[in-house]
């Protein structure tokens, strides 16, 4: 009964998404979470994610996007300036020959929709809450077993494939002694959402300023996720500021293109570091989403590149006669490291090249924002990026884009763009 072909470890949006993908495979499949299942209702106030073009896509082929689609709201351009310079880079869905670039989308909204569709998985068993404490390779090498501590006490589980998807801090990595590439940005961002007095007309904006980005993501009707980065040392005192306070900051940092921010929701503050893990795969274990990268928001990548982990890594085992071969795993860490290596890279030095100071580099930045808005080259291998069509399986043409990513139990090929 405790036999399984794959065990997730960790059921946040990445987890939850492979357990999802896998539905209607053959694998049987356990998901291991650790935290208790979220309730919440509906607020205007509520987190949100932005999902590019290629995750909608992806969770269209996943069959989830219609169930959390009526909470999205589309993003139909993005704007990018520097506060203090007229440089400014912008790309429009039009351009793109899309209805949106993608999709600023709750959380809560995300989660339901992989949850109800989880439910209905005859090949899946769901432990929660319940907590990995121990995982080995087994003696003859064909499974792993792993400790999972439950309300009921202990279990012991066995896998042909252990998926830790079990966040930055990856229990899986500790237990298995594997490193992780930390840098801590000495960065927090404080999440919250505002309402507008002017129409944002879905256009999302990235403001760099010399403490740090401010973003203004479009939601539904006249409220924006609002995501300001700023230095560990301010974070204490914006936080204990009252709303009328912080929100009178966040406007003359913003700037007034949206008008007045008229109401400010409930603040998170998240301390922001980039974690790499040493190694994709170990025997019969791989690594995806946060436990195999954890990114700095600043470009609204992470949870992209982590679906599309999802993606590759489902594609790979879902028709495989070992899920958990190491030819298997080979070719996943192969498939994920170019699409993985580009977008930290490019984050790492987005943040890095503007949380500088030094007047060459502002000189520098600020001509990279004008050649992005003038280059045709440039912007367009920008604007993939951006939609996160660089790294799918299957990259669709953008210009021409009708066509949706597989379904990774299609057995179509997956090649990296
Ligand atoms: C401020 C901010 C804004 C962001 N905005 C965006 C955005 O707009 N777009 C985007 O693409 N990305 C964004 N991101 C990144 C995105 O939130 C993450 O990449 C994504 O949520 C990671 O999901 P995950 O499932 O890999 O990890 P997590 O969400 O960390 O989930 C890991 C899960 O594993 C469970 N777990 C841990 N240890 C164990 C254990 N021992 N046993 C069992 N379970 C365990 C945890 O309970 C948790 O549920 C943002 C991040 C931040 C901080």
């Amino acid at each position: 009964m405790n036999d399984y072909d794959i065990a997730i470890i960790g059921g946040g949006l990445v987890g939850a998404s492979l357990a999802v993908a896998l539905g209607g495979s053959s694998l049987r499949v356990v998901l291991i979470e650790a935290g208790a299942p979220p309730a919440g209702n509906p607020a205007w106030d509520e987190r949100c994610i932005a999902l590019n073009d290629a995750s909608s896509r992806i969770f269209t082929g996943f069959g989830v996007w219609d169930p959390m689609r009526p909470a999205a709201a589309p993003i139909a351009a993005t704007h990018i300036s520097e506060r203090g310079r007229f440089g400014t880079a912008r790309f429009t869905a039009a351009e793109a020959g899309l209805d949106a670039l993608g999709y600023n989308v709750p959380l809560r909204a995300i989660g339901a929709a992989l949850s109800a569709r989880m439910a209905g998985l005859s090949n899946l068993t769901l432990l929660q809450p319940a907590r990995l404490s121990a995982l080995a390779l087994a003696p003859d090498g064909a499974t792993v077993n792993l400790k999972v501590e439950t309300d009921k006490g202990a279990q012991t589980i066995s896998a042909r494939l252990a998926v830790a998807a079990d966040g930055a801090n990856s229990a899986v990595r500790d237990l298995l002694g594997i490193e992780a590439e930390r840098r801590d940005y000495g960065q927090q961002a404080i999440v919250s959402s505002v309402r507008l007095s002017r129409p944002h007309l879905g256009v999302a904006y990235e403001r760099f300023t010399p403490d740090g980005p401010i973003a203004l993501i479009p939601k539904p009707e006249d409220a924006a996720s609002l995501v300001w980065t700023l230095p560990d040392a301010q974070i204490e005192e914006r936080m204990a500021l009252n709303d009328a306070g912080y929100l009178a900051l966040a406007q003359e940092a913003f700037g007034g293109r949206l008008g007045r921010f008229t109401a400010l929701g409930r603040r998170w503050a998240h301390p922001l570091a980039r974690v790499m893990s040493g190694s994709l795969t170990a025997p019969r274990t791989v690594f995806i989403g946060n436990a195999a990268q954890s990114l700095h928001p600043v470009a609204a990548q992470g949870f992209n590149l982590g679906l599309r982990d999802v993606a590759a890594l489902a594609g790979e085992i879902a028709n495989a006669p070992d899920p958990g071969a190491a030819e298997v795993l080979g070719a996943y860490a192969e498939l994920r490291q170019r699409d993985r290596g580009r977008v930290s890279a490019f984050t790492d030095l987005m943040v890095r090249t503007f949380s500088n100071r030094v007047p060459l580099l502002a000189q520098a930045r600020h001509w990279g924002l004008v050649a992005v808005e003038l280059a045709p080259s440039l912007r367009q291998a920008v604007l993939l990026q951006h939609l996160g069509h660089l790294g799918l399986p299957k990259p669709a043409g953008v210009y021409s884009s009708t066509e949706l990513v597989p379904s990774p139990l299609g057995g179509e090929g997956q090649g990296e763009g």
